[in-house]
């Protein structure tokens, strides 16, 4: 706990520090900047300074940063937030800021050490001149008086979607509207820009509906709000599949979203010297080109199944599907059941199945990292997204910026005692998966489920009961890999035959950059390279480090083409950087990019 005194020395460390940053930057002095941060220090740079996503290290990486983009960002007025006092813990001093730049508002955090920077996180927030229209600037919705011809609310939304896609052409099209489209297209419609959010799919919210049948969110309320409207206060805490759908459906329509459902994309290419796609759609069966100048792809990170091909599997006689086509368990009790994968679906599957009756088999090819729902909600999420946080003021806002303002190069430092207290407090849970054979992993350097997220996407399972079942043998653990299929049985590698009426392959999903290959060309692809993952050089998320999340949110070596998804927080909070570096582009605000994504992978 801060004390007065403390707080009087952080008030007056990060005053200090502010005033020479201030003076610094006024007067375009970088080397004086960047002697304001220590030797082992992060910058990390939503949308501000570097119109990127972007984070540099220590003195030198400030003075990279500063030399490219100092002169066309101006930023002035560091100070304390309003409202905000420094604090003092453990040697750090933290401070929120507020600051300008020429193109517009912005905010972030500071921590310092010793006086010196050691992480400092600069978000932009609203464009000067194009802000949102909310709270006291909060649109009138009437024109009072006597108007020939009033067009009212219900005209204008008509005459839109009239209108939009046919005479007038959006400025974006977001192909795919999952809960990733529509948390960018309602920030993108408060910043008015023209947008047609298209799924080909028959509803929004279809994405979670047509998962399999048992499925809650595994991320608790706090984490999932959407922008502009939070989920009420009685909202459960882990929201069933169909509820957040239904959700998500609701809030198409409230935030008044231009929303094409049965509209596929079927290729888009982009001519250089228009600058403009040309996007084939098919919209309710009708041929329709669509010329957007931005392309989004929020196809979805778990989208695109991988699906194995092992020998045998046309001969199966069974049923067989991928994870995303399970329709639940119904069909299957008192069936055999064969679910190859150890993650978070097959748990899932396994543990509806077993539920109903059937007779379950989970085949463990690699190791999973499995966490408890109620552990990870107590010591992993809880300081930021809990009923505890809200009551002590972190609101999501300010949670999701303290999330981001931990660089990505040092947070699994940050994680590693946390998953060594889950370790602790479900010692016992864990000796029992080991007991039964599971191959249990607490990620390559002890850093638990986040860092597996953010690095692979993939590799672990937020427990909410189904791993007690493999633990006590009552789903039954096979290890190795498939070797083949036969008519009735799965085969694996060391001879083992597992008699199967139905095989679930949860084996996970590919890379969104295939979705440009589908879409645009596997050049395009190329050239934009892997998405998702950090340069950790661990499983499934090769070297060099990057420093940021490849390509999501931020521009791409293909002009004009952006990626957007995510888990619902990360839906909700890089839409408003994605979203504010397409108005700025609409506007014609120059928006110089510092640090373009380099190409290293190409899946
Ligand atoms: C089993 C499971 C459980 C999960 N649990 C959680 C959780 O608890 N919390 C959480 O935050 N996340 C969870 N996720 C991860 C992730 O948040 C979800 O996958 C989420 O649906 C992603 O949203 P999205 O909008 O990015 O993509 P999606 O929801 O996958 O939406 C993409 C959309 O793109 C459309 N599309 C694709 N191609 C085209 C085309 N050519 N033309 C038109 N439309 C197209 C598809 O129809 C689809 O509707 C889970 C994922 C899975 C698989």
């Amino acid at each position: 706990m801060t004390t007065t005194v403390q707080q009087t020395d952080a008030e007056a460390a990060v005053g200090t520090w502010l005033s020479d940053f201030d003076r610094a930057l006024t007067s375009g002095d970088i080397e004086a900047a960047a002697a304001l941060f220590a030797e082992d220090s992060y910058w990390r740079d939503l949308v501000a300074f570097t119109w990127n996503i972007t984070t540099v290290e220590g003195p030198a990486g400030v003075t990279d940063l500063l030399t490219q983009t100092l002169n066309g960002t101006r930023p002035t007025g560091w100070r304390v937030a309003a409202g905000e006092t420094p604090t003092r813990g453990d040697g750090v001093d933290e401070a929120w800021i507020d600051f300008e730049t020429n193109a517009g508002r912005g905010r972030g955090l500071l921590r310092l050490r010793d006086g010196k920077a050691w992480t400092l996180l600069t978000t932009l927030y609203e464009l000067t001149g194009y802000e949102e229209h909310s709270g006291p600037t909060r649109p009138i919705g009437t024109e009072h008086g006597i108007h020939q011809h009033r067009e009212t609310w219900l005209d204008r939304r008509q005459r839109e979607a009239k209108e939009l896609g046919y005479e007038t052409q959006p400025y974006v099209l977001i192909v795919g509207g999952g809960q990733g489209g529509i948390a960018l297209g309602a920030r993108l419609r408060q910043l008015g820009v023209p947008t047609i959010i298209i799924d080909k799919r028959s509803r929004p919210g279809d994405q979670w509906r047509s998962r399999y049948k048992s499925l809650c969110l595994h991320d608790p309320v706090w984490y999932d709000h959407l922008p502009y409207i939070k989920f009420p206060e009685n909202w459960p805490v882990f929201a069933p599949k169909d509820k957040i759908a239904d959700w998500l459906e609701s809030y198409t329509r409230i935030m008044e979203l231009n929303y094409w459902t049965h509209t596929e994309a079927k290729s888009a290419a982009f001519d250089e010297a228009t600058g403009e796609w040309t996007v084939h759609v098919e919209r309710d069966g009708q041929p329709l080109v669509l010329r957007p100048k931005q392309l989004i792809l929020a196809t979805g990170m778990s989208g695109r199944p991988s699906i194995p091909d092992f020998p045998g599997m046309d001969s199966f006689q069974g049923d067989q599907h991928h994870s995303s086509a399970h329709p639940g368990p119904d069909a299957y009790a008192g069936k055999k059941c064969v679910v190859i994968g150890s993650n978070n679906s097959a748990f899932d599957i396994c543990g509806a199945l077993w539920e109903n009756g059937a007779d379950v088999t989970m085949v463990q090819r690699s190791s999973t990292h499995i966490v408890r729902s109620d552990t990870l909600m107590d010591i992993g999420l809880g300081a930021l997204y809990s009923e505890q946080a809200v009551a002590n003021g972190v609101t999501t806002e300010k949670a999701d910026l303290i999330f981001a303002s931990l660089p990505y190069r040092i947070l699994h430092q940050f994680q590693i005692p946390l998953y060594d207290q889950m370790r602790e407090r479900d010692k016992d849970f864990y000796d029992r998966l080991e007991a039964a054979g599971f191959d249990h992993d607490w990620g390559e350097d002890g850093s638990g489920l986040f860092m597996k997220y953010l690095r692979r996407g993939s590799g672990y399972y937020i427990d909410v009961g189904a791993a007690d079942l493999v633990a006590n043998g009552d789903v039954k653990l096979a290890k190795g890999q498939v070797d083949h299929l036969t008519e009735h049985a799965v085969v694996l590698d060391d001879g083992t035959e597992l008699e199967a009426d139905l095989v679930v392959y949860a084996t996970g999903y590919g890379s969104m950059n295939g979705w440009a290959a589908e879409l645009i060309s596997q050049e395009v692809a190329d050239k934009v390279g892997k998405c998702w993952g950090l340069g950790s050089d661990t499983t499934k998320d090769p070297g060099p480090w990057e420093g940021e999340q490849r390509n999501m949110w931020k521009p791409t070596q293909q002009e004009a083409l952006w990626f957007h998804g995510g888990n619902l927080h990360q839906s909700r909070h890089y839409s408003l950087y994605l979203a504010l570096q397409l108005k700025a582009r609409m506007e014609k605000i120059p928006t110089p990019v510092y640090g373009l994504q380099e190409v290293h992978h190409l899946t």
